[in-house]
């Protein structure tokens, strides 16, 4: 008889986590929630648009594909993929745009034109990124990050210098650069890891190296696909993917969990997964005495940031408009105390357009644009009917001005989403979007384990565990889990 293993959660840790076990040979039935696979990633259908529900950049392809490959597939065999030229656009004021060009010539020559002498320090800054990216994927992230002696390597140690974890990223980036607008979007690729530059190891100028160098890709049909081909790999591995399955309890007799217990039925458990949010699983699926984390320790965490989205759809074109579009005319510095330091409903925030009917006429009806806006917020706010008006009609106004586009008599379809769907769609703690920041005290070994220290055959995979959050490090994180039940077992 094949040992059982249940995985809470059918995101992308939890998909990858049980297609990584079913190729090992065990019995693995995945318990979702919501009635539709894909967690944070998923979508739906109104007036003949398409809405990707969450991430929105495909970055890192190379993860994406060595997932698939594990299993002798690849990417294509699920969806097809493209590279955006541009990247994206940031619109720094009215008139003030800058299209970041996925050739590499025409970057250097970006930067040039905005700070001479800038390509030179750009050339140094991604030689030192694309290390930091290459160490990162083969050293650390695909470690468990139990302790920290399985850092203690002399090759690791030898390059911690070279990965500049003592620094911050701001720091780094204004000692080779001038223009704020440069400095802008060098900082920018941050956000995704959910804490604010100054507090970001400079490690994860990585960041950069993905995005400046390895480029901004789209699956034709939407973010949604990705999850669509890991749901097919998953079956065809044997997989039982349980939909509108809410976990209630995980049973612990004897330090060793031997079911887990939904709203409807009872599942056998050799081995829990848990790829739901890990506080959601510690401080409600489990006894008091079985977790390893206080509500002061949550407390005290930097979560990364939740969103403000607002899914639209128009009836016309919009002809300029990129895929991807930040509208950076605000004050980042301020918006980030807002988020960070004094949570509160931002002054004057910054915003993201994701209009994927751009690249991909399949996610809008003939004629129309579907647009996906997002406001990052501070994690815990209340998020009422008239505040999300409120901060709509701000964002709307300057979409309007600063692209020259009316959109207000367009608008066709419209649906807003905030913490308290997060909370209620996910269990996410604050009403979260993107998990646990990416600090340096949240990094590696110092993020909430991966393996239960009280309960012996419990594991945790996902963004809020190693190695953090943003669709690649879940897709690692779930592969990961499955080495480590593997040992178990
Ligand atoms: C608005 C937004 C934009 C983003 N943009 C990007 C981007 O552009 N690029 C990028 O790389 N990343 C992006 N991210 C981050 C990325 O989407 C996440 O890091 C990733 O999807 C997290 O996957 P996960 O499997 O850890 O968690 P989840 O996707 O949250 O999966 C956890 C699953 O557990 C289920 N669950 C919870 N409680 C229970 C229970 N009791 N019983 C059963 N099931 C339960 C949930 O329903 C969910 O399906 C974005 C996230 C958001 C929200």
């Amino acid at each position: 008889m094949a040992k059982k293993v249940v995985v809470i959660g059918a995101g992308f840790a939890g998909l990858a986590a049980a297609s990584s076990l079913a190729q090992k040979g065990y019995d693995v039935t995945v318990l979702e929630k919501n009635d539709q696979a894909g967690g944070r990633a998923r979508k739906f259908e109104a007036e003949g648009f398409t809405f990707d529900m969450g991430p929105s950049w495909y970055w890192m392809p190379e993860v994406f594909e060595q997932f698939f490959q594990r299993f002798g597939k690849s990417t294509s065999d699920y969806y097809d993929l493209i590279r955006l030229d541009p990247s994206y656009e940031v619109v720094f004021g009215e008139g003030e745009t800058m299209e970041v060009p996925a050739n590499r010539e025409a970057l250097f020559a970006l930067f040039e034109r905005y700070e001479t002498g800038s390509s030179k320090h750009l050339a140094k800054f991604l030689k030192e990124a694309a290390y930091k990216y290459k160490v990162g994927m083969k050293e650390f992230v695909f470690k468990p990050s139990h302790s920290i002696w399985e850092f203690a390597d002399p090759r690791i140690l030898s390059s911690l210098f070279k990965l500049e974890m003592f620094s911050s990223i701001s720091s780094s980036i204004r000692k080779l650069f001038r223009n704020e607008k440069l400095i802008q979007l060098l900082e920018f690729p941050v956000l995704f890891l959910g804490a604010r530059p100054e507090n970001t190891p400079a490690l994860y100028s990585l960041m950069n190296y993905a995005d400046l160098e390895l480029g901004t890709w789209y699956p034709m049909g939407g973010m949604h696909k990705i999850i669509e081909g890991m749901v097919a790999l998953a079956e065809e591995l044997g997989v039982k993917i349980e939909l509108g399955q809410e976990v209630q309890q995980i049973y612990v007799p004897n330090g060793h969990a031997t079911k887990v217990v939904t709203s409807s039925s009872e599942f056998e458990a050799d081995v829990v997964v848990g790829g739901a949010d890990y506080h959601h699983i510690e401080q409600k699926l489990l006894a008091p005495h079985l977790r390893q984390y206080g509500e002061n320790y949550w407390q005290k965490r930097t979560m990364a940031p939740s969103s403000l989205l607002f899914y639209v759809g128009i009836n016309k074109k919009l002809e300029g408009l990129h895929h991807h579009t930040l509208f950076f005319d605000e004050d980042f510095g301020q918006h980030a105390i807002e988020i960070y330091d004094q949570p509160q409903w931002p002054s004057k925030p910054l915003f993201y357009v994701c209009a994927p009917s751009v690249t991909d006429s399949s996610v809008a009806p003939a004629g129309c644009e579907n647009l996906f806006f997002l406001i990052p917020l501070a994690p815990g706010l209340d998020d009422q009917p008239a505040v999300r008006e409120q901060y709509f009609e701000i964002i709307l106004n300057r979409f309007e001005k600063l692209t020259g586009h009316s959109i207000r008599n367009n608008i066709v379809y419209r649906r807003s989403y905030a913490h308290s769907d997060f909370e209620r769609d996910y269990h996410a703690y604050k009403g979260n979007a993107y998990g646990l920041a990416n600090t340096l005290w949240q990094t590696a070994f110092l993020k909430p384990k991966m393996k239960s220290r009280k309960v012996k055959n419990l594991f945790y995979t996902g963004q809020l565990t190693t190695p953090g959050p943003g669709v690649p490090p879940s897709l690692i994180s779930g592969q990961v889990v499955a080495e480590e039940v593997e040992k178990l077992l």
